[in-house]
C-alpha cells in the first residue's frame, strides 16, 4: 500500500511546455483530510499567470488543431499508459486528499482517468468529423482555447473528462484545478510534459476560483469554459462568459431522488440507495440522496436503511477497513453538520448517524453516516445539496406523486427507479427532469453521457457527446 509519506511540494506551474515561476511566491496548502497535516503545497497563482496560459493555448492551437487524429490519438494513448504507471501513487494522493478509502480510489479515482484517456484515443479514429449535406460539406472542427475549472471530489477524473476530449478534438488548454484538491492535476502535467506534447496545448494553472477561475472565464481569447462544481459558482463563471459570448459547459450540483416503487425488490433497492448516497462520503454530484418510498412502506425503509448505514464503518482511508472516509475539508464537515442540525430543527425524524463528532476519531474530518425519516419535500435538507452521508427518505402516495417530488428541486442531474417490471421503471424514467436514471441498479457507464437538466448545468460530458461540447460546426456550400 502506497501512501503519502512526505509533502509534496509544487514551486512552479506549466506554461507553455515549461514549469515556470508564477508571478507571486504566494502558495496554496494541501491538507491531508484525515490526520489534518499539510501534505501539499503549490502556488497561488495569479491573474497575470492565466493571461501568460491563455497566449501560450492561443499561439499553440492552430498548429494543434491541424493534427490528425492519429497523432492525437498517439498522445492520448502515451498519456494513458504514463497514468496506468502512477496508479498507486494517484490513488495514495486523493485518499489522503479526498478521504476515499483506498481500494475505491484505486479503482475509481486512479482507473477512471486511464480508461478515459484510451477511449477518447479510440473514439477520435471511428468518428465521422465530416458528413455531406445536399451541396454543403460539414465539417467539426475544435472550438479553440478551453479554459478548464474543476472541483475536489473526484479531482483528476473530472479533469480527464474534459482534457481528453479537448485534446482529441484539437483543442488547446488552460487547466484550474480545484484549490483544495490540486496535486494530480500536477502529476498529469507531469506526464504530459514527459510524453512531450507540443508546448502551451496543455498549460496548469491552479489558484484559487477569485482571481484565477474567474480571470479565466472572462478573458477574451478564451473561445470555451468547461466548469464542473457548485451550482453558485457556475452562475458566476456563466456572468462572465457572456461578456465575450464564449460557450459554457456546466456540471453543477444535485440532488437526485432514488424512486423506490411499490413493485420493487425493496430490500435491495434500499441497501443500493444507501451505498450510492455514502459513495465518496456523499461528496458525490450526481448521489441519490433523497429516497423516495411509498408511504405504507416507511417503516420497512427505515429499519433496512438503518441496518445498512451502520455497517459504513469510518476510519482511515488508507487502512483497508473502513468502508467511510473523512469528508475533504474542515469547511465542508461544518457545512454537513449544520445541515444535519437543521434537519432535526426542521421535524425530520434522525434514524441513525448526528451532527457530533463520532467515537473515537479524534482527527480527519468525519460526518457519522446519517439518515433521516419522514423527511418533507418543503425541508431545507430535501432541496439543497448537502455533499456529505446524509440519506433522507421522502414518503410518497403514489406513482404520480414521486415523480412529482423527484422533479421538485432546481437540480435534475441524475437519478433512479425501481420496479419488478421494467417498462415501468422506464415510463416513470422517463418524466424524470434529469440528465441520467440508473434502473434497478443499472451500473456507471463511462461511454453514455453524463451532465444536468436545469439548475445542474447544461453541456454532457464522456463518450461521443462529451467529444462534440469541443467542436465547432462548418458548412462550407459547392
Ligand atoms: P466549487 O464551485 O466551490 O469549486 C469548483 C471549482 O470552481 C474550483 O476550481 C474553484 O476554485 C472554482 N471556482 C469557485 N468560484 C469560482 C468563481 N467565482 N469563478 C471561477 N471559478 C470558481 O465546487 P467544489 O466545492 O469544488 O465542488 C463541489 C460542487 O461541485 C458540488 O456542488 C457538486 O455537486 C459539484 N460537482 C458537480 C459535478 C457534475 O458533474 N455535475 C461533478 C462533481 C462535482
Amino acid at each position: 500500500m502506497e501512501a503519502v509519506k512526505q509533502v509534496r511540494a509544487y514551486d512552479r506551474i506549466y506554461i507553455n511546455g515549461k514549469w515556470v515561476e508564477s508571478g507571486t511566491s504566494e502558495k496554496l496548502q494541501v491538507i491531508d483530510s484525515t490526520s489534518e497535516e499539510v501534505m501539499g503545497v503549490v502556488p497561488d497563482a495569479t491573474v497575470e499567470d492565466v493571461n501568460a496560459a491563455v497566449a501560450a493555448a492561443k499561439s499553440a492551437f492552430e498548429a494543434w488543431s491541424q493534427t490528425t487524429v492519429e497523432e492525437r490519438s498517439e498522445y492520448l494513448s502515451k498519456i494513458a499508459a504514463k497514468l496506468a504507471e502512477r496508479k498507486a501513487e494517484i490513488a495514495a494522493v486523493i485518499a489522503a486528499e479526498v478521504g476515499m478509502p483506498l481500494p475505491l480510489a484505486t479503482s475509481v479515482q486512479a482507473g477512471l482517468p486511464v480508461a478515459m484517456m484510451n477511449y477518447y484515443a479510440k473514439l477520435i479514429k471511428e468518428y465521422q468529423f465530416e458528413e455531406r449535406i445536399g451541396n454543403s460539406l460539414v465539417v467539426k472542427e475544435p472550438v479553440g482555447v478551453v479554459g478548464c475549472i474543476t472541483p475536489w471530489n473526484f479531482p483528476l477524473h473530472q479533469i480527464v473528462c474534459k482534457v481528453a476530449p479537448a485534446l482529441a478534438a484539437g483543442c488547446s488548454i488552460v487547466l484550474k484545478p480545484s484549490e483544495v484538491a490540486p496535486l494530480t492535476a500536477f502529476i498529469l502535467a507531469e506526464i504530459i510534459d514527459e510524453v512531450g506534447l507540443p508546448a502551451g496545448v496543455f498549460n496548469l494553472v491552479p489558484g484559487r476560483g477569485v482571481p484565477v477561475g474567474e480571470a479565466i472565464a472572462a478573458h477574451p481569447d478564451v473561445d470555451m469554459v468547461s466548469f464542473t462544481g457548485s451550482t453558485r459558482a457556475g452562475r458566476r463563471i456563466s456572468e462572465l462568459a457572456a461578456q465575450t459570448v464564449k460557450r459554457v459547459a456546466l456540471e453543477l450540483g444535485g440532488k437526485s431522488a432514488n424512486i423506490i416503487l411499490d413493485d420493487a425488490d425493496f430490500e435491495r433497492a434500499v441497501r443500493s440507495g444507501v451505498s450510492n448516497c455514502y459513495f465518496n462520503s456523499g461528496q458525490t454530484c450526481s448521489a441519490w440522496t433523497r429516497m423516495l418510498v411509498p408511504k405504507a412502506k416507511m417503516q420497512d425503509a427505515v429499519r433496512i436503511a438503518k441496518e445498512a448505514a451502520e455497517k459504513f464503518t469510518l476510519g482511515d482511508p488508507r487502512e483497508g477497513k473502513a468502508k467511510l472516509g473523512p469528508l475533504v475539508s474542515d469547511v465542508q464537515r461544518e457545512r454537513v453538520r449544520t445541515y444535519i442540525r437543521k434537519g432535526i430543527e426542521e421535524g425530520a425524524t434522525l434514524v441513525t448517524g448526528g451532527p457530533e463528532p463520532p467515537e473515537g476519531l479524534q482527527k480527519g474530518y468525519f460526518v457519522k453516516p446519517t439518515v433521516f425519516a419522514d423527511v418533507r419535500c418543503d425541508m431545507t435538507i430535501a432541496q439543497e445539496e448537502i455533499f456529505g452521508p446524509v440519506l433522507c427518505i421522502i414518503p410518497y402516495e403514489d406513482e404520480d406523486d414521486a415523480v412529482r417530488i423527484a422533479n421538485s428541486t432546481i437540480y435534475g442531474l441524475a437519478g433512479a427507479v425501481w420496479s419488478a417490471d421494467v417498462e415501468r421503471a422506464k415510463r416513470v424514467a422517463r418524466r424524470l427532469r434529469t440528465g441520467q436514471v440508473d434502473i434497478n441498479g443499472g451500473s456507471f457507464n463511462m461511454t453514455a453521457p453524463f451532465g444536468g437538466y436545469k439548475q445542474s448545468g447544461h453541456g454532457r460530458e464522456m463518450g461521443k457527446y462529451g467529444l462534440e461540447e469541443y467542436l465547432e460546426i462548418k458548412s462550407m456550400q459547392f
